[in-house]
């Protein structure tokens, strides 16, 4: 049976692919294992790896008053579509984790707080099988 890409939430906004709201404008997010051990046995062992960091202020507010952006967020409001990256996840010892690098969760949520780096970040819906 397929698996549904769940909703991610991520608090990260650090990230220049943050946006207001707590979503991810990422066509695509890779969720990966800490890189030292190459295993995750708990939630800050996780990370996101398609995090960037915003350099300056002026990233920030570039980004948010970049029109597209502006033009996403106002229409995706009023279609009332929530924004979504599709989610591949190699953090095989999580219960959500499925074959093909899937996630088996209807939502996760990503967090990060003052990320300089993705290993700052963390998949919080993780838990160990
Ligand atoms: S940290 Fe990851 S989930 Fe969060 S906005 Fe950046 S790419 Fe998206
Ligand atoms: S909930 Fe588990 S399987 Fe899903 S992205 Fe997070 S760590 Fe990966």
């Amino acid at each position: 049976m397929a698996v549904a890409n769940p909703i991610v939430k991520c608090t990260v906004d650090q990230c220049t692919h943050y946006i207001p709201g707590d979503q991810c404008m990422a066509a695509k997010i890779s969720v990966y294992n800490n890189e030292q051990d190459g295993q995750s046995s708990q939630k800050s062992d996780t990370q996101c790896k398609s995090f960037h960091q915003r350099k300056t202020v002026g990233d920030m507010i570039g980004a948010v008053h970049n029109t597209n952006v502006g033009g996403m967020i106002a229409s995706t409001l009023i279609d009332g579509k929530q924004i979504t990256p599709q989610v591949e996840c190699f953090v095989n010892t999580c219960k959500y984790w499925h074959e093909n690098n899937l996630c088996d969760a209807s939502a996760i949520e990503v967090s990060g707080v003052n990320a300089a780096s993705t290993q700052d970040t963390d998949c919080k819906t993780f838990e160990a099988r």
